[in-house]
């Protein structure tokens, strides 16, 4: 799976303001968008495009126009603030919903929110959340735009951890991911280190105490899942 972590020094300074814990709410969405933005024509740079006769005010000429329909998924709740940055670049993108919650039994994703229409309306799909933490609901938002008819899946996230990449390389090795950085791993509660906290907290400003907050109470369920992929990515 080819993941490509942007090297751009403006990726990397907007990046840095991001994950300082006194960023507020505010600038901390402002710079959600602006990467967003630097990420978002990054991983476009391989579109197609058809060529297509214009007129200038001077001559004719061949230009080039986009090929592909373009879709955006944003992964609920942290990836509604990249979809914004998205559209401006690409106004005339698709924006598709899917809804997924964590099943505490099973650990598995479980679909809430899915209104796609029976056949797919683009032929390129981009996945937006800020952190590729687990890669488990990537994994499964892939796979539903894979049977809904998307050619072509990329996931871009502004940081990823080593044990997401791997979820989406075992389970999507064709999935480009774009990423502005790539962290040491998770914590026990799904957290990435160092990372940034948590992402729709901190766009949203829904600070709900020391429970939110990473290295607080581990989640058994979440400390398992972690456990596992830690396993997986050492063996
Ligand atoms: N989701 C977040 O918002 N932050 C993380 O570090 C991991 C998942």
């Amino acid at each position: 799976m080819p993941l490509h972590v942007s090297q751009h020094p403006l990726v990397a300074h907007k990046l840095a303001i991001l994950r300082d814990k006194t960023t507020e709410p505010k600038k901390f969405r402002e710079l959600v968008r602006e990467l967003t933005w630097l990420l978002g024509y990054e991983a476009m740079a391989d579109l197609a495009t058809r060529p297509e006769p214009i007129e200038t005010p001077l001559e004719p000429m061949t230009a080039a126009r986009l090929e592909p329909r373009v879709g955006l998924i944003p992964i609920l709740r942290a990836g509604l603030g990249m979809v914004d940055a998205m559209l401006e670049l690409l106004p005339t993108a698709e924006v598709w919903h899917i809804g997924l919650y964590r099943d505490e039994r099973t650990l598995k994703p479980v679909e809430y929110y899915n209104k796609l229409p029976d056949a797919a309306t683009v032929q390129v799909c981009l996945v937006l959340d800020p952190m590729l933490a687990t890669g488990g609901s990537a994994a499964a938002t892939i796979d539903i735009l894979k049977h809904w008819g998307a050619a072509r899946v990329k996931q871009v996230s502004l940081i990823a951890a080593p044990e997401g990449v791997a979820t989406l390389a075992g389970a999507h090795p064709d999935v480009d991911v774009h990423v502005a950085a790539l962290d040491v791993r998770l914590n026990e509660r799904g957290y990435i280190v160092p990372g940034l906290g948590d992402a729709g907290d901190r766009q949203f400003g829904t600070f709900a105490g020391p429970a939110s907050e990473p290295g607080h109470g581990p989640d058994d369920e979440t400390a398992e899942v972690v456990r596992r992929l830690q396993r997986d990515l050492e063996g």
